[in-house]
């Protein structure tokens, strides 16, 4: 975590500008699932807050800077030696967000999840206005995050399932 929180959150949202710090989310799927890595390795992943392609940040050059800080910055303090240790690495931004999934503004986590578009605030899993029109993941109702769209899935599931087999 970095020192300050809000006015962090302040510029990846309201500013959309890429900080010089940075708070991140490490996950370590090889302590739970050793096919992760060949063996005597370890894999890592870091999930680093950036603003979406609504701000103006120059990815083709800032991707990279970014990717090295945050090697650089682990490196000085949770994870010593990780700069010299890496043996392959897969990074991306919201760029590629928009090119390979075709993601609005490049979001990793579709629409925010500000209070008026959570849980029954977000969009509904069966269309207003067009009949049999369902939706399911991230976007809507209940929400992002693999149980979410899983919890989605079911609903819409079950909507279908009272509707058509009566
Ligand atoms: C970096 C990151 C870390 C995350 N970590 C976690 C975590 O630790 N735990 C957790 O529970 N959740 C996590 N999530 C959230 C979770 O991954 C998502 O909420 C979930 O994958 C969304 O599922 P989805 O089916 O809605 O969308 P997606 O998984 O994004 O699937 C949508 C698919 O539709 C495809 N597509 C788009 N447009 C079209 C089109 N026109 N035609 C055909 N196909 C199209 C896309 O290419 C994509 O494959 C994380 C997300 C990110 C980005």
């Amino acid at each position: 975590m970095t020192e300050r929180f809000k006015s962090l959150l302040h510029d990846i949202f309201k500013n959309k500008i890429l900080s010089k710090d940075f708070s991140l989310y490490i996950h370590r799927p090889t302590a739970t699932d050793n096919s992760f890595a060949p063996e005597g390795c370890d894999s890592f992943y870091v999930l680093c807050p950036v603003p979406n392609l609504q701000g103006n940040v120059e990815w083709d050059k800032e991707s990279e800077n970014l990717k090295d800080r945050i090697i650089s910055e682990l490196s000085k303090t949770i994870m010593p030696k990780l700069e010299e240790t890496i043996t392959d690495i897969f990074w991306m931004n919201p760029k590629d967000f928009k090119q390979d999934y075709n993601s609005m503004h490049g979001s990793g986590f579709s629409i925010a999840p500000i209070f008026t578009q959570s849980a029954w605030f977000r969009y509904h899993n069966r269309d207003k206005k067009i009949k049999n029109l369902f939706f399911s993941a991230a976007g809507s109702h209940p929400g992002a995050g693999i149980p979410g769209v899983l919890s989605s899935a079911k609903v819409v599931e079950n909507i279908i399932k009272s509707e058509f087999h009566k």
